[in-house]
């Protein structure tokens, strides 16, 4: 018979629901574990590999990161390397790609000459790569270039760089189960309202009641739908944005080549890359566009994404100050119209040939049904985009995570910082110490 109460319910069943299941799982001593997926299968939207850019982020080729970041960010990379390596996962669901961050004509190249200087140290690994080294490593970046354009790239060969997010999640629920058979998970089940009762919450589900000592809301965008929804993160909106890929069939890039990205964006920069599920295709993107909804490829999400965005004064200076640098407005356009059926495919190939000169607009076709949607939030007592994560952490027994990129790379440093605020609030024991023996390096 199914149970109606839990030590802790998960809501969302992506790469960071499934994590956290498996991090309680495996390393606590929590006994009931339930996790709610509104849609029949785990990861079917941004988790997913066609949801986003199957890119394990360590922090050492991209460009907008801080030493200081990408050292965080290694760290919880490193997490989802060392669950992948525990489980013989290489080569099935994690990939060595070569994967380099390329610098095209002779301000970037400088600046990779710079960054490669300042990063070496935490990433002993990585190698300055000149045009010769590239002829070689990535003829596919030379072929067509003008002889007088330089580049040059910091790149490696030896990180698990390309992961099948998607497949990830499931194997995480798989091996919660293992450790806990406790675990459940119940598909096609979508929770449309929490309510705290005493000291425990009340789950609406299907005209169901479930109950929970703790929950996490791992929902994506719309968690912070249902954060509002209890009177929470009021002072955070929700800007969904959603981003497209390219595919090309032409046989050029073995290695994902990420150009260098404007700091101000919060995005990864335009990156070209071998699909790792779908065989001889190569992917450009992702582009970012602004959309009402809270999931990409589903409908009636419009009062949803209304409610998330909760438009505000606050909200609409965010909007002028970003519509007010020339930077941001010139690439809202340029990505606007990168999705405009007629001309995105000529515009879009001019990203391109950035990466891979010789390619023309008959090479590449935009990928229908391809990327997901980043909620990026908006902090309205600061008015700013927030470059990442955010949580809210209402200290009642009850967390809310908005996941846009690199969320899926976080996802088991996310899961110990859930677990440890879980175990605080339950009183329950988390080891620590074999957490950081299998999956810290
Ligand atoms: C274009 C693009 C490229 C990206 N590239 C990368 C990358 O290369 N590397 C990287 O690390 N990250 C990348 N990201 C970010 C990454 O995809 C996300 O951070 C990550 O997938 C988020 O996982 P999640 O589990 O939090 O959310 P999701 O994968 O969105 O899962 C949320 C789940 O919650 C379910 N759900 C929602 N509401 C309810 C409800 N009410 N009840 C029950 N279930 C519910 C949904 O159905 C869904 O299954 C990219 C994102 C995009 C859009």
């Amino acid at each position: 018979m199914k149970k109606h109460h839990y030590n802790v319910v998960i809501v969302g069943g992506g790469i960071s629901g499934t994590a956290l299941m498996y991090t309680l799982a495996k390393y606590t001593d929590i006994k009931d574990i339930a996790l709610f997926e509104k849609y029949s299968e785990l990861s079917t939207l941004n988790s997913n590999a066609k949801g986003n850019s199957q890119t394990l982020h360590c922090g050492d080729i991209e460009t907008n990161y801080t030493l200081e970041k990408a050292k965080i960010t290694n760290r919880t990379a490193s997490m989802v390397e060392n669950y992948g390596l525990l489980y013989g996962y290489e080569n099935i669901h994690m990939f060595k790609t070569p994967k380099m961050a390329l610098g095209v004509g002779d301000e970037e190249v400088e600046f990779i000459k710079d960054r490669y200087e300042e990063f070496k140290d935490e990433f002993p690994y990585m190698e300055y790569w000149d045009k010769e080294a590239l002829a070689q490593i990535e003829p596919a970046l030379l072929k067509g270039r003008d002889e007088n354009e330089n580049i040059a790239a910091m790149g490696t060969n030896k990180r698990w760089s390309s992961v099948d997010f998607g497949e990830i999640s499931k194997t995480f629920v798989h091996n919660a189960k293992m450790e806990n058979p406790n675990c459940e998970v119940f598909l096609n089940k979508e929770v449309v309202d929490i309510k705290k009762i005493g000291d425990k919450f009340e789950l609406s589900i299907d005209g169901e009641h479930f109950y929970a000592d703790y929950v996490v809301v791992d929902a994506g965008a719309h968690s912070l739908l249902l954060a509002h929804r209890m009177g929470h993160g009021l002072d955070f909106s929700c800007l969904p944005v959603g981003g497209s890929f390219y595919y090309s069939k032409i046989d050029s890039l073995k290695s994902k080549v990420y150009t260098i990205q404007n700091p101000k964006l919060p995005f990864a920069a335009i990156h070209g890359d071998p699909d790792i599920v779908k065989g001889n295709i190569i992917r450009f993107g992702p582009t970012a566009i602004v959309l009402p909804k809270l999931e990409r490829y589903h409908h009636a999400h419009f009062i949803d994404f209304l409610e998330t965005l909760a438009p505000s004064t606050e909200v609409l200076e965010v909007f002028y100050d970003l519509m007010h640098d020339a930077d941001i407005r010139e690439y809202a356009i340029k990505n606007f119209l990168y999705e405009v059926p007629g001309i995105r495919k000529k515009l879009f190939a001019k990203e391109v040939r950035k990466i891979v000169p010789f390619m023309t607009e008959d090479d590449i076709e935009f990928a229908e049904g391809v990327g997901g949607l980043r909620p990026q939030v908006i902090d309205k007592k600061t008015k700013k985009l927030f470059l990442g994560e955010a949580k809210i952490e209402t200290g009642e027994g009850i967390v809310f995570n908005m996941t846009p990129s690199p969320g899926a790379t976080s996802c088991l440093g996310n899961a110990f910082t859930d677990t440890e605020l879980i175990c605080k609030h339950l009183n329950a024991t988390f080891n620590v110490k074999k957490f950081n023996n299998e999956l810290v390096t």
